[in-house]
């Protein structure tokens, strides 16, 4: 391995801004279209400005506004995503901000959807990109567009709505929940963009861009994993925008989404498909967390591997190993996956800078983790619990030749009990109690060696 030039790309991290745009796309020109909204980007990676947002949360507030596009949610996803903060680490604050735990329990529960969704993924793995489920309702046109159409990525439909949130999209990399909802579910179920279409084109501009949330969500709205399919009217849209699109909309009354519930479903559905929903069995029986059997001897001198979900010196493995070297893998598997647009790496750049002395390489981590280890003196790689089957297969491959040691992160809850992943709501009942308690030690990582 190249040490010099590995130092020399982690050094890239603590560029500024501007120059570290410039340098990030012309590292990587085919993922640099979006170079101008890299440059305009409101939010910064890294600590400090997670921590500022965090001191913002307001969990009573949450609880009374979170379906409203100008609520009180905390915008913390993208540092989530990235491991720069924890589950664990919100839920802490967010129950030392109220009386009873309970009051805090909205936000929680949230959290625990993407838990969840994690979980669910690393059962899944690629599949995830698959239909996990049947259909519940036969839809009226085929849903078989391969692409998201181009008046959609040009934000030209003439629904002021779903323009608006493309836009968005495209410029700030981030929607509320319900904008989120409301265009998948318009895509999906008015436009009959297949799911995953819709999936990839969020992963490319999202900063909090995951497969686990991402995908599984999509197929959530889609009907593919959930009871029935997400739909929603031009009155819940004016409802919780404030009506921020309607009154300037050339399509008001005409829109594809006006009418009530019953007349969408009918104008989209012809019915029932004629099967109830059965998410697969192999999301039934007790979790299996561990993806790498754990070496016989602990590397006493890792390589930590800083992955995409711990981009972070709070991750996991750095938090157990404060001494290690440290190494970023750029996978091109991973970039001809999810093709993320410059805003993304950008953000994901700045928030490895937080990380000291960090190797960043690119190429396949089954090659790249060895031979840096032997370059660096390391006895073996230490990564953070992940549910990303190329990271998890990788591991794997590597374990074969070297110790890999897997951290768990600081608990967010208690899964022992679970042993149905089938559903949200059988999840959130079993971790449900464990999830409303402070941890004891939050900065103790958990080794799973
Ligand atoms: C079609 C679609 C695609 C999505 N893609 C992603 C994605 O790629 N990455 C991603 O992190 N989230 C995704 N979500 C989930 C959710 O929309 C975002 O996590 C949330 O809107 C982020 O805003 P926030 O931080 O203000 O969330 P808040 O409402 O403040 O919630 C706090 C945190 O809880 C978690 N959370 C909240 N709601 C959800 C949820 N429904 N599912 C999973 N986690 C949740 C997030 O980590 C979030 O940061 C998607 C949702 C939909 C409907």
């Amino acid at each position: 391995m190249d040490i010099a030039a590995a130092r020399a790309l982690g050094a890239v991290t603590s560029l500024p801004r501007g120059p570290l745009v410039e340098a990030l796309a012309a590292r990587f020109p085919a993922h640099a279209a979006d170079a101008d909204a890299a440059r305009r980007l409101a939010v910064q990676g890294g600590r400090a400005a997670a921590l500022a947002r965090l001191d913002a949360i307001d969990p009573g507030g949450y609880a009374r506004s979170r379906n409203h596009v100008g609520g009180a949610v905390t915008r913390l996803s993208p540092w989530i995503r990235h491991g720069v903060v924890g589950l664990a680490e919100v839920r802490d604050l967010a129950l030392a901000r109220v009386r009873r735990a309970e009051d805090a329990e909205k936000l929680v529960s949230e959290l625990a959807w993407r838990d969840y969704w994690r979980q669910v993924h690393a059962a899944l793995g690629e599949r995830i990109a698959d239909d996990v489920d049947g259909p519940t309702m036969q839809p009226r046109a085929p849903v078989a567009r391969n692409e998201v159409p181009d008046d959609v990525l040009a934000a030209r439909t003439g629904m002021a709505c779903m323009d608006a949130f493309a836009d968005r999209l495209h410029d700030s990399g981030w929607l509320h929940n319900h904008e989120r909802m409301w265009l998948a579910s318009w895509l999906v179920h008015a436009r009959g963009v297949r799911w995953q279409a819709g999936a990839r084109w969020f992963l490319r501009h999202l900063l909090d861009g995951d497969p686990a949330s991402n995908h599984l969500s999509w197929q959530w709205v889609a009907g593919t994993f959930s009871a029935r399919p997400y739909l929603f009217n031009r009155e819940n849209l004016e409802t919780y925008t404030g009506n921020a699109h309607c009154g300037t909309c050339d399509l008001l009354g005409r829109c594809d989404v006006e009418g009530s519930y019953e007349a969408l479903t009918d104008r989209f559905f012809i019915g029932p498909a004629g099967r109830e929903s059965s998410p697969p069995t192999s999301l039934r029986g007790r979790l299996v967390q561990t993806f790498v059997p754990p070496p016989p001897r602990a590397p006493a001198r890792p390589l930590v591997w800083v992955t995409l979900g711990a981009a972070s010196s709070r991750g996991a493995a750095a938090l157990a190993f404060p001494t290690a070297p440290r190494i970023h893998v750029i996978d091109p598997a991973w970039l001809a996956a999810e093709h993320p647009g410059l805003k993304r790496l950008v953000f994901l750049w700045e928030c490895l800078a937080d990380v000291q002395d960090l190797f960043v390489v690119e190429g396949s981590p089954v090659d790249v983790l060895p031979a840096a280890a032997a370059a660096l003196g390391c006895d073996g790689i230490a990564l953070a619990w992940t549910p990303c089957p190329r990271e998890r297969a990788a591991a794997a491959a590597v374990a074969r030749v070297l110790p890999v040691s897997v951290v768990d992160e600081a608990p967010f809850c208690d899964r022992s009990r679970v042993d149905d992943l089938r559903r949200f709501s059988r999840y959130w009942q079993r971790v449900r109690a464990s999830a409303l308690r402070p941890t004891s030690d939050p900065a103790e990582p958990h080794r799973s060696t």
